[in-house]
């Protein structure tokens, strides 16, 4: 019992968090309610925001090596060499994640659903449970903080299409934004002829009110001209970001998704996921786990006060905004990899309206 800790969910953030437990010496379990790799859904731009993560170790399709900022004309932004931002095939890197782990010992249940009674058997059985689950977290269903999961977040829409995507350029994805509403969309090809096309738009901004994302999505592409490509498959989700309050419950830890850990400006999460997987897990070896929230929020907290910042800004001022930042694009690059020095990039951003400067959301 003493070593013994329960993972459940078998994505970035569990299969990050399982590879960290056992090679810290840690017996685990890590149950998947599906099979790994199955069931992403995901625009699959892998980017290392704060430029901590090693390029992902299979299923790289290409390193992006520049930005089609398109807002009625394309600005494309050349992105320096060793900033990390690659398209993947998630399934691969999943599984390849997962046979790594399965070498370490890790003991990985597939097709085996946690619900809510086992959770709470699992609490007892277990040192500690590490809930991977994505958003709404399994133990959010128990507690009931589910609203807490769209409070932030970017809704979004996508197709995964077929057809023919030179345009967008060798090794680049494009991005642009709509007049109908604030949000964006984009278009990330997994090679010559496959793309993940999407919209989002955030939840909580007024403009938002009545958009339908599918419209908008299916609207998206008749103006494109893809309206005879073939679609591959197509879903509607979210990405949750700063929702959650609480990471620690009991002997329960939220990590990725379930802690609400995506960016509130353009949704990217798989890298948050990752790094909060890896140190939930290294903080229970060390038992130190009431650190968490403490380690978690000082690793973020300069990304995310400057994205909900731009978020903000842009909600606020709407796309002239976006325009205005489009002219520049070396804030471009610093906005997206908000690498050092960030507080000087906080303030380049003007404040206005209801803008602050959360303190720690994780402190209660
Ligand atoms: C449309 C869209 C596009 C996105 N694009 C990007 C992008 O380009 N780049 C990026 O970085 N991020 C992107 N994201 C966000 C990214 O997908 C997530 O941040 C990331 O997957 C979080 O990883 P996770 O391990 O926390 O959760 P998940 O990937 O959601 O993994 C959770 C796992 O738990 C399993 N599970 C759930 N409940 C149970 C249960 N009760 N019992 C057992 N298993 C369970 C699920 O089957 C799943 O495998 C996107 C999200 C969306 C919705």
């Amino acid at each position: 019992m003493e070593k013994r800790i329960a993972i459940i969910g078998g994505g970035p953030g569990g299969l990050s968090a399982a590879i960290k437990a056992a090679e810290s010496g840690l017996e685990v379990h890590l149950f998947e309610k599906g099979e790994i790799g199955s069931g992403i859904k995901c625009a699959e731009g892998f980017i290392d925001t704060l430029g901590v993560l090693e390029k992902p170790a299979a299923g790289v399709l290409f390193k992006v090596g520049r930005v089609n900022f398109f807002n009625g004309r394309a600005h494309f932004v050349n992105l320096p060499e060793n900033l990390g931002l690659w398209m993947i095939d998630r399934a691969t890197w999943q599984k390849s994640l997962a046979k790594r782990a399965a070498r370490l010992g890790v003991d990985i249940r597939e097709n085996c659903l946690i619900e809510k009674e086992r959770l709470s058997r699992m609490m007892g059985d277990y040192r500690f449970v590490i809930d991977a689950s994505g958003a709404p977290s399994l133990k959010s269903k128990v507690y009931g903080f589910l609203p807490d999961y769209t409070r932030n977040a970017t809704l979004l829409a996508q197709y995964a299409v077929e057809g023919d995507f030179g345009f967008v350029g060798p090794n680049t994805i494009l991005v642009g934004y709509e007049h109908r509403y604030i949000g964006y969309y984009y278009i990330f090809p997994k090679g010559p002829d496959i793309a993940n096309i999407g919209v989002g738009r955030f939840n909580h901004a007024k403009k938002n009110r009545g958009v339908r994302l599918k419209r908008e999505l299916d609207r998206l592409l008749n103006h494109l001209g893809l309206r005879d490509y073939r679609i591959l498959n197509n879903f509607s989700s979210f990405t949750p970001s700063i929702g959650i309050t609480r990471l620690v419950w009991g002997n329960v830890l939220l990590v990725g998704d379930a802690a609400a850990l995506c960016s509130p400006l353009h949704g990217g999460g798989m890298d948050m996921a990752c790094l909060s997987g890896r140190m939930a897990a290294e903080l229970i070896a060390s038992n130190q786990v009431d650190r968490y929230p403490q380690r978690l929020w000082h690793m973020v907290k300069k990304k995310f006060i400057m994205e909900r910042r731009i978020g903000q800004l842009w909600r606020l001022f709407g796309n002239p905004l976006i325009s205005c930042v489009l002219k520049s694009p070396e804030l471009v690059r610093k906005i997206i990899f908000n690498k050092p020095p960030l507080p000087q990039l906080i303030s380049l951003i003007p404040s206005g309206g209801n803008i602050t400067s959360r303190c720690n959301p994780f402190a209660k």
